[in-house]
C-alpha cells in the first residue's frame, strides 16, 4: 500500500499542526479547514476506508470519540459536527479512514 500523506505526517515527514497524538491516533488542523476548528482524528494503523476495517481495528473505534471529546475540550468547543467520507461518491479524498471534526470556534 502506498503512504497516504497522513500516514506521512505521523512518520514527520511532512509537517502538520498536531493537536494531539497517543499509541492509536493522531488529531491534526486540516490545512484547508472548512470551517473556523477543523480537525482530522486519524488513526495511525493506515486504513484506507471503512470498506476496510477489521475486528481489531473496530476494538479502537470508541477511544477516537474519546479523543474528540478531550480535543475539542482542550480547544474550548462543545458544539462541533463530525464526518466521514467513504470512498468517492462521499468524496474521500484521502485514503486513510479519518473523522472530521468542525466547529465555529468563536464565531
Ligand atoms: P476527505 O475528503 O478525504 O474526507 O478529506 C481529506 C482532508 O484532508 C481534506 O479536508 C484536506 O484538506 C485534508 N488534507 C489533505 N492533505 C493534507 C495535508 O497535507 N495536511 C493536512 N493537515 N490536511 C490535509
Amino acid at each position: 500500500m502506498e503512504e497516504s500523506i497522513f500516514a506521512k505526517i505521523i512518520a514527520r515527514k511532512v509537517p502538520a499542526k498536531i493537536e494531539y497524538e497517543d499509541d492509536s491516533y493522531i488529531v491534526i488542523h486540516d490545512i484547508k479547514p472548512a470551517a473556523p476548528v477543523h480537525v482530522l482524528v486519524i488513526p495511525k494503523r493506515q486504513i484506507p476506508s471503512l470498506n476496510d476495517i477489521t475486528a481489531e481495528d473496530a476494538k479502537l473505534e470508541g477511544g477516537r470519540y474519546l479523543v474528540v471529546k478531550n480535543v475539542m475540550k482542550k480547544l474550548g468547543q462543545s458544539d462541533y459536527r463530525t464526518r466521514f467520507n467513504y470512498v468517492a461518491m462521499a468524496r474521500q479524498t484521502v485514503f486513510h479512514l479519518h473523522l472530521h471534526v468542525l466547529a465555529r470556534g468563536d464565531l
